[in-house]
């Protein structure tokens, strides 16, 4: 059942909101000893809520069971990134997002567990003590990442659901398409980001994760908006997301990126373009477009920008005054080390490491501030293309949702290669929706649309055209 019509029977009184979140609250227990798509789940605040909501059932949200990926701040609930140095951390405030949420009358049940503060695609980075999300279709396979947890309880979720993830270069998408789902990844500055534990900061997004475009649209005008907590936060003002879903797509011209289906595979491949091929149908015009800079130069520039930005995020977790303290023994150098060395998962600490390489003195030109300036390019050759088009379309990842054991034979590279189609428009700050497409056998396909600034209008818009 989509979101929208279960809050209807929520209101109308056809559901016991109590009984139901109690329902949902045990499902996510039983799915999670199997599947680990949870890092906590909030039991007594969800039932505290909907206890609440039976009162006055008249918020946009009204009972619906929604989860946050663990980046993402719940006040009494632990929230630690999926990482170790976090641990017992419980926050005094709720996020903006969650607060907008709850005021709605949204039930948080939990939080979703993903890669170490965000750093990977596969959600395998699993901080010190958590274990990986297992695929809802496959268990012998990724979720995808960051947000793994939110993709896997998005799919498998037998009762309305609406998961909210991050990204920083492709972790909202990247895990709806490996599990079949919706995920839209919002322009940079539209959703506040206030009370999200940073990776990178000029990158980083909050947007939902769902089954439906229509559940999609509903979510993001809770959510987006201004914030004054939040100096990225735009003063724009909200559009009608959900109005967008009745609008046919006649008239839009969509531009196929060429560069994208370079090593794609032939099940991927066959799928995104079989759904390209609809698009006439539908009254749309399609054309080839090619977008050389983003996609051969997006991998080195993210990595070099998020990385540089991950290593300043993350010094404070050093022992002192945030995250797991240890004895302090010897000088402050040795002590930090310490602690970091403990808690911290191996891919955070290569991030650390590389990160501080590309910002130190020396490098900083050659590297970082040269990524800068490809980042500049990147965002004009999508600004480019979308004077000639409302949006463009490309497979949201090359590959199938890959097996364990598959993964653990490719190198450090050829997982940060894994991104190498969503990095793009995360470093151009554009909005990109995942559409679920189809089964290569009995994997998910997902497709990426991609639109300009704030025109997250056209990315539901196309999308609940596409797939009903
Ligand atoms: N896979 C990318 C990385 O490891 C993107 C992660 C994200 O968007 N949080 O950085």
């Amino acid at each position: 059942m989509k979101a929208v019509d279960f809050i209807t029977q929520i209101r109308n009184g056809d559901i016991d909101v109590v009984e139901h979140t109690r329902k949902v609250i045990e499902q996510i227990k039983k799915i999670n000893k199997e599947y680990h798509y949870f890092n906590a789940v909030s039991e007594k605040e969800a039932l505290e809520q909907a206890e609440k909501v039976a009162k006055n059932p008249s918020g946009k949200l009204a009972g619906l069971p929604v989860s946050f990926k663990d980046a993402i701040c719940v006040k009494g609930v632990e929230t630690t990134a999926g990482s170790r140095i976090l641990k017992g951390y419980r926050p005094t405030f709720d996020a903006t997002v969650v607060e907008r949420v709850k005021k709605e009358g949204g039930i948080v049940i939990g939080k979703t567990s993903q890669d170490e503060f965000g750093f990977g695609a596969f959600s395998v980075n699993m901080g010190i003590g958590y274990e990986k999300p297992l695929n809802p279709f496959d268990k012998e396979r990724a979720c995808g990442g960051s947000s793994g947890g939110s993709g896997g309880i998005s799919q498998k979720a037998d009762f309305p659901h609406i998961s909210l993830g991050e990204s920083t270069g492709g972790s909202i998408v990247n895990p709806a398409s490996f599990c079949g789902v919706f995920g839209l990844c919002p322009t940079y500055g539209r959703v506040s980001r206030y009370g999200l534990l940073d990776y990178s900061n000029s990158l980083d997004k909050i947007g939902p994760m769902a089954k439906y475009a229509d559940d999609i649209a509903l979510m993001m005008e809770v959510i987006a908006g201004f914030d004054e907590n939040e100096s990225t936060c735009a003063d724009k003002p909200v559009d009608d997301y959900t109005k967008q879903i009745d609008i046919d797509i006649s008239g839009m011209k969509i531009g196929v990126i060429k560069e994208a289906f370079n090593g794609a595979d032939a099940g991927v491949e066959k799928a995104v373009r079989g759904k390209i091929a609809e698009l006439e149908g539908l009254g749309a015009e399609y054309e080839e477009i090619s977008l050389p800079t983003a996609i051969k130069f997006g991998i080195p520039t993210y990595y070099l920008i998020s990385t540089s930005e991950a290593s300043t995020n993350l010094a404070k977790y050093c022992g002192m005054r945030y995250g797991k303290h240890e004895k302090l023994e010897e000088g402050f150098n040795e002590y930090f080390t310490k602690v970091r060395s403990m808690h911290l998962g191996q891919e955070a600490k290569r991030r650390i490491i590389l990160g501080t390489f590309a910002r130190m003195a020396g490098y900083r030109d050659a590297y970082y501030m040269k990524a800068m300036a490809v980042r500049t390019k990147i965002i004009q050759e999508y600004k480019k293309a979308f004077k000639e088009f409302d949006a463009l379309v490309c497979p949201t990842v090359s590959m199938l949702p890959p097996k364990f054991t598959d993964i653990d034979k490719l190198s450090v590279l050829d997982h940060y290669n894994i991104d190498n189609l969503t990095v793009g428009p995360n470093l151009a700050g554009l909005p990109h929706m995942n559409v679920p497409v189809g089964f290569e056998g009995k994997l998910p396909v997902g497709m990426m649309l991609i639109a300009n600034h704030f025109d997250e209008n056209s990315l539901i818009r196309i999308g609940s055209d596409l797939v009903k």
